[in-house]
């Protein structure tokens, strides 16, 4: 077997995730800025984050990071972990299941409010997608073990259909995974964090859903590329928008995955086949005022395919998609910014000076 996705150490898992990064905000040094930005770096959610702050003072940039890695920490290890133990989700999902249903077991238990809220907002998406966002999926999840270390290996099909029958809300052994709305979710709690301490201009950026506060410093709006999913390692910018105080979030067959006899296991995983998503789909951006928003729409659009997923952003208010198919073609909505050829890409890391 050969793994891909085979990153033995957090160092090493930083070098991927650095060259991998799915959407690669462009941080232009803009005329008249007061301040230098203020910036960190951080390893949360199995990715790497990074928070970048401008025309603030850096000693006051700097108390405000510390808090943003605080959050970070707390959301990834302390709440929505499914492999940490002092993790909210975990310890439920591993709490004696009894007799009903997960759902009915998740309102009487004694869990998190906030924990609570974001999981009945995951149901909501579900019950919007038909079912292609499913954040009942962790004994597929478990399962596949696509972001273990080794990843895999290919279950057999017996395995797959004994997960699978255990993927339903109703079940009782069914187990929560939020690893597709939970990155969106802290992003969103960091704006608000940031803006309540008067922040005008930031850019968050987790490993790929990258939240927006306001527009540069000089007024105008960030760019940010997107990443070609047909780039490889190479990570090179397929396109560039101009965007302001909105969610960019983007979820492709290609960041996390490994191979098996040829074949490519990728981590987001259609709930009604138990198998890796299969909709002719490398990429799906979405764009949103709602970073939870956005990341639960750009996994369920990979599941749900450019036609259907069309027809569910075309329905939304203020969201837009961007679709691109294993054959390199783009699909947009109507309101989808047009590229701004002429600029050129800058890389990840450069990203963050
Ligand atoms: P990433 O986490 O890489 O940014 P996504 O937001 O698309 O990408 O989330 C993928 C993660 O969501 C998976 O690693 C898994 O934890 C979970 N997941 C996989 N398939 C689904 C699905 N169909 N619905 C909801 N969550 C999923
Ligand atoms: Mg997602």
């Amino acid at each position: 077997m050969k793994n891909v996705y085979s990153a033995s150490t957090t160092v090493k898992k930083l070098a991927f995730c650095l060259l991998t990064a799915l959407t690669l905000p462009m941080i232009l040094t803009g005329c008249g800025r007061r301040e230098e930005p203020v910036s960190r770096t951080d390893f949360c959610f199995d990715t790497v984050v990074s928070v970048t702050l401008y025309d603030i003072p850096r000693k006051d940039g700097e108390r405000l990071l510390d808090r943003c890695t605080e959050l970070l920490t707390h959301y990834d290890r302390e709440v929505f972990s499914a492999h940490d133990e002092r993790a909210v989700l975990w310890r439920f999902n591993h709490a004696d299941p009894g007799e009903g249903s997960l759902t009915a077991r998740l309102r009487s238990a004694d869990v998190d409010p906030e924990f609570l809220a974001l999981t009945e907002r995951a149901f909501s998406w579900q019950a919007r997608t038909d079912g292609a966002f499913s954040p009942t999926l962790g004994c597929l999840i478990d399962l596949w073990n696509i972001g273990g270390d080794p990843p895999g290996p290919v279950p057999t099909r017996e395995a797959v259909a004994e997960a699978l029958s255990h993927s339903s809300p109703e079940d009782p052994d069914a187990r929560l995974d939020l690893g597709g709305i939970a990155k969106g979710y802290a992003a969103d709690r960091l704006k608000e964090y940031l803006t309540g301490e008067g922040v005008t201009s930031a850019v968050i950026n987790l490993g790929g859903n990258v939240l927006l506060i306001g527009a540069r410093p000089d007024g105008s709006p960030f760019r940010v590329g997107i990443r070609d999913p047909g780039s490889g390692g190479e990570s090179s910018v397929i396109l560039t928008i101009p965007l302001s105080d909105q969610s960019v979030v983007t979820s492709g067959i290609y960041e996390r995955y490994f191979e098996e006899d040829g074949v490519r296991y990728h981590h987001i995983l259609d709930p009604s086949t138990g198998y890796p998503a299969d909709s002719g789909l490398s990429s799906v951006t979405i764009l949103s005022a709602d970073s939870a928003d956005g990341d639960a729409l750009s996994t369920a659009c990979l599941v749900l395919g450019a036609e259907k997923g069309q027809a569910l952003i075309e329905s939304l208010p203020d969201t837009e998609a961007l679709f691109i198919t294993a054959e390199g073609e783009q699909i947009r909505t109507a309101g989808f910014p047009e590229d701004l050829a002429g600029y050129s890409a800058l890389t990840p890391s450069r990203s963050r000076d």
